[in-house]
């Protein structure tokens, strides 16, 4: 394996993020820039040195108050008067002002979070932007329906319902730290889209790129107190949002164990909740599949942002037929792929986000060895600075092994052979998740028949890891509950009120 120094940064940090790691890091409540009640901080860090790179306000119970109380009062105030016309045309500006500060947004997300620039840029940057223009599209075309009714009494009457579409109100939102900017706008936007208002809490690994959001809305034109940001721990900030009273709904994006934990503190109250929680995905290839794509399923579909994303599809079931072929091509590429800083954008393995990560998936390799699984690539542990893991890929493996059903959330893969189709389906379902899955074939027939087999929320063919904002996304099983993107995610944040006239 080619280990590039982690610290081999090509790209010059740019005076704007140099500025802002600089400055005092801040909340966002209402239009204020607060330091949080307790004075309190915490340390966030850079993965590919291990070095701290700032320090952020730890958020209390107290700062979520206000910050709740804030999106309250927004609610009430000037963004409930707006036209649907205006909020689109603000979000319309902040998606702008993304990418007029994409350049620094991108750098302060890859050194915050690891992850290559290259990618901070397309995902972060990009697809956030576009994110935002998309739903803003929405905001002007919410709608309800004329409903006939048959009410029977009195003898003779006459009714007309209608449907309204209101927004829930104010909206709690908890975010992962592997898309950090991405995942807090696959939230924010269709809520304002609705004309929510929102607070949100990023994870303490990599809060860096939501501050700077939120102070890029109150940039864009939009009212105080419409977009709020508490930075701290999921235990106390995280919690306290969770249970307060003046959120009406939560709509949380991280792992299974967390998300049932927010489900039922939601149930408390009945708070609407969306939760797009963890995965294990598998990749069927089949003997007919076109091996020029092994290529694509390896570097997207398995080790896209180095294996920490919930879509990853790290389960692969390999044909009989093309087994020995997957396994000495994966083999060979994914053990020479180059490793380092995501500052250099040559490097396609980068950083865990953080030290507690790394170790999770240091012990997940080493369990996998323990269990009796056959590691590939033999790897090693990575010795230097940073928050590295080598790749693995294990062979061998058996369906109840935890490397088979655990979440790993970083670069090891399994390779596992089988001979009738059947069989692969039964292997891949065979796990607590379903959020993404795919099947790589060149036939129609096996295409069709195993599709509606699968169960996850998200079924690629000859391709994975690739969402859209116009599909729906979400997950069968205890991946979660809801579905993001598309004309469905706006229920997410409305209200459905029944209107029923008595015709004179
Ligand atoms: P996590 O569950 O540890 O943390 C997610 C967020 O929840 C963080 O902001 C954290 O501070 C907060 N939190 C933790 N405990 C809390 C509590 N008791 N109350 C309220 N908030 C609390 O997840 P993570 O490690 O940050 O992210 C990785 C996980 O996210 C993986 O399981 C991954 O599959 C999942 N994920 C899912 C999707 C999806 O769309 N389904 C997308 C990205 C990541």
């Amino acid at each position: 394996m080619q280990i590039a120094r982690p610290d081999s940064a090509v790209e010059k940090i740019l005076p704007g993020v140099a500025d802002f790691l600089d400055s005092q890091l801040t909340m966002v409540i209402g239009d204020q820039k607060v330091a949080g009640e307790s004075g309190q901080t915490f340390p966030v860090f850079n993965p590919a040195t291990g070095q701290k790179l700032a320090d952020v306000p730890s958020g209390t119970a107290q700062d979520v108050d206000k910050a709740v109380t804030a999106a309250q009062a927004a609610l009430n105030g000037e963004w409930s008067n707006m036209l649907p016309a205006d909020r689109q045309r603000m979000m319309l500006k902040l998606a702008d002002l993304i990418e007029a500060n994409g350049e620094e947004l991108a750098q302060l997300e890859t050194l915050n979070n690891g992850k290559s620039v290259m990618m901070s840029r397309l995902i972060e940057v990009g697809a956030s932007a576009d994110y935002i223009r998309y739903m803003a599209g929405w905001a002007t075309k919410i709608e309800g329906s004329t409903i006939d009714v048959s009410i029977p009494v009195p003898p003779g009457a006459k009714y007309q319902a209608y449907t309204r579409k209101e927004p829930v109100g104010v909206v709690g939102a908890i975010t992962p730290w592997n898309f950090p900017l991405n995942m807090a706008v696959w939230k924010i936007a269709p809520a304002l889209a609705c004309g929510c208002t929102v607070v949100i809490k990023p994870a303490e690994e990599t809060p860096l790129t939501t501050i700077r959001f939120v102070e890029l809305c109150l940039e864009a034109g939009l009212p105080a107190g419409v977009v709020n940001v508490i930075t701290g721990s999921g235990a106390e900030a995280g919690a306290a949002l969770t249970a307060h009273p003046g959120v009406n709904k939560l709509t949380f994006t991280g792992s299974t164990e967390t998300g049932k934990i927010i489900g039922v503190q939601a149930m408390q109250d009945m708070k609407r909740v969306t939760l797009e929680l963890g995965g294990k995905a598998p990749m069927v290839m089949f003997d007919d599949m076109d091996m020029d794509q092994l290529g694509i399923a390896a570097g997207i579909g398995a080790l896209f942002n180095t294996g920490q994303t919930c879509c990853a599809g790290t389960r692969i079931y390999a044909q009989k037929g093309i087994y020995d072929k997957v396994c000495d091509f994966l083999g060979g590429m994914v053990g020479s792929l180059p490793m380092g800083s995501g500052l250099d954008p040559v490097n396609q393995i980068n950083p865990m986000v953080s030290a507690k990560h790394q170790n999770h998936v240091k012990s997940c390799i080493a369990r996998g060895v323990e269990q009796g699984a056959k590691p590939m690539l033999n790897a090693g542990d990575y010795d230097g600075e940073g928050f590295f893991v080598k790749p693995e890929i294990f062979t061998d493996v058996d369906q109840k092994m935890s490397i088979m059903q655990d979440e790993v959330f970083g670069p090891v893969l399994t390779i596992t052979p089988f001979e009738d189709p059947d069989d692969a389906i039964a292997m891949a379902n065979d796990t607590r998740y379903g959020l993404g899955a795919s099947i790589w074939t060149t036939n129609l027939n096996t295409m069709h028949r195993y599709v509606p087999q699968i169960e996850a929320g998200t079924v690629w063919v000859n391709a994975h890891n690739l969402p859209d904002q116009n599909m729906p996304f979400g997950g069968y099983k205890q991946s979660g509950v809801g579905r993001e993107h598309g004309r469905a995610a706006l229920d997410n944040y409305l209200e459905t009120k029944s209107v029923c006239i008595a015709l004179g």
